[in-house]
């Protein structure tokens, strides 16, 4: 095989892997442990938020080695720290474009071009929505889109659910939930099913589930909690109202495969292809893994295998093409890795001026009243996995600003009152003060640039 490089005189990556979901992740521990020294572009906003799929969901009861369960965003957290332990590098962006058509390949995110002789591409899927009115609301909160891991939550025990769509994901994810809730409502656009004939007949011949033809969902119901819904015949435009307490999308994924469209083999859903079993794309030096690559089993220990199995490949394909340039360690052991401390809730015996973030209301209090620096307040809950993404990217702001603005991180569980008072309506919110007075408001994960331009302006101008 002819390696075509260009010959450049820059630094060339061994490894760049794309996307920090189960399967980016795991890929960086093992190429990280062989010495390759990878560099994870773990994305931002394109397809979904750093840390994956994982971040969006609470409990996840089936990955091994947590007999009682572990929350997706600290699952995620500490996979990343066992990728960092080990040397991985990260660059906190979106990948832009690729080129894969000369080698090195060319990555290019806002802040920088790298070139790299192997690739990982792990970019992970996006569950299809309805985009319904207040289905973000509810997203989490009796909708999901993932039966297999949500179905069992307390909330959907002996309750009427639901499931829209009428392929084999549909009737199979209708079939599993029976398991669990009283009964299931099966919400289908069109007069028949599209999954195979078997499958149509176990959901026609179990009674415990309802089939509704030709009926779209055109509206949600319910206070913090999906409590019904509103559907329309597609034939008659009759409307009605159908009680239930959950529903499961089951109406396709896409894959975020967009950057590679004309480079790489996809297949006509978009999923890249890979040798049957194995990470290989069409491009030598390239590798598929995870959810983007996998439009059937889509967990996060197949995605985490998958990562698993794209690292040894490109290893074994650097190490035979001679590209592997090895990173030397000091110590053969890393050392152990700093696991993040919780902040605890401020209190009259812990609280002081002297810590740039600190948590709970005592503090917010005492700093809103008392200080004249500017500060953010970030509002979180428990479950938000942006809200994980985000608060250390706010503490290297503060850190930056050394000690010139003071963060605040206000659980709005914990501190209901003050998250009503300040109209917080979901999670992560950050609100800059000043001199008591409101200066600005975001929602959701922004880039740090944003965070400390405006504190900046602040100190300088006072806006
Ligand atoms: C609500 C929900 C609950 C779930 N619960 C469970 C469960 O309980 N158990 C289970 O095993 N599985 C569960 N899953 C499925 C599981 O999350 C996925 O199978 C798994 O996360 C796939 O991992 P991945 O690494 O392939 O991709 P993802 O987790 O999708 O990660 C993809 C990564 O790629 C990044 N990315 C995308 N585009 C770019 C770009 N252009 N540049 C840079 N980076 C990019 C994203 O930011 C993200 O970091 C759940 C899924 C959902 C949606």
């Amino acid at each position: 095989m002819n390696i075509n490089s260009t010959g450049s005189k820059e630094k060339t990556e061994n490894l760049v892997i794309i996307g920090s979901g189960p399967a980016g992740y795991t890929a960086a521990i093992y190429a990280a442990r062989a010495n390759l020294e990878p560099l994870l572009i773990t994305g931002f906003q394109k397809g979904g938020i750093p840390g994956g799929q994982l971040m969006t969901t609470t409990f996840v009861e089936n990955f091994p080695g947590f007999p009682n369960g572990v929350m997706g965003p600290e699952l995620m957290d500490l996979i990343k720290d066992q990728a960092l332990r080990w040397g991985t590098r990260l660059i906190e962006e979106d990948a832009n474009s690729i080129e894969l058509a000369d080698r090195p390949f060319l990555i290019k995110t806002d802040s920088s071009s790298i070139k790299s002789h192997a690739l990982i591409i792990a970019t992970g899927a996006r569950a299809n929505r309805l985009n319904l009115p207040e289905e973000e609301k509810f997203w989490g909160h009796g909708i999901s889109a993932c039966a297999i891991c949500d179905g069992a939550t307390p909330q959907f025990r002996d309750e009427t659910l639901g499931v829209v769509g009428g392929g084999d994901s549909a009737c199979e994810e209708a079939v599993f939930l029976t398991k669990y809730g009283s009964h299931v409502n099966l919400f289908i656009r069109s007069e028949s099913l599209k999954a195979s004939a078997a499958m149509a007949d176990r959901v026609k011949g179990n009674p415990q589930i309802n089939l509704h033809w030709n009926t779209e969902v055109i509206g949600l119901k319910g206070d913090n909690w999906l409590t019904g819904l509103q559907v329309k015949c597609r034939k008659t435009d009759q409307e009605k109202s159908i009680s239930l307490k959950g529903l499961f999308y089951a109406i396709g994924h896409t894959p975020n495969t967009d950057l590679f469209k004309g480079q790489l083999a996809l297949n006509q859903n978009g999923y890249l292809i890979t040798e049957p079993g194995r990470p290989e794309t069409s491009i030598e030096g390239v590798y598929g893994a995870g959810d983007v690559a996998d439009p059937e089993w889509r967990q996060g220990v197949t995605a985490a295998g998958s990562g698993c199995k794209a690292a040894l490949a490109a290893e074994r394909w650097l190490s035979k093409n001679n590209l592997s340039k090895l990173h030397i360690r000091s110590s053969k052991e890393p050392s152990p890795t700093q696991t993040t401390k919780k902040t605890e809730d401020s209190s009259e015996l812990n609280y002081s001026p002297e810590k740039f973030w600190q948590k709970g209301s005592y503090a917010l209090r005492k700093l809103y009243h008392e200080s004249k620096k500017p500060l953010l307040v970030v509002y979180t809950s428990p479950n938000c996995g942006p809200c994980y993404v985000l608060k250390p990217q706010l503490k290297r702001v503060l850190d930056e600003l050394e000690g010139k603005a003071y963060g605040i991180e206000i659980d709005i569980e914990n501190d209901q009152e003050i998250a009503k008072q300040a109209g917080i309506n979901g999670t992560p919110t950050i609100q800059l003060f000043a001199n008591k007075s409101l200066k600005k408001q975001w929602t959701g994960v922004k880039q740090r640039s944003e965070f400390l331009e405006a504190i900046k302006n602040l100190l300088e101008f006072g806006e």
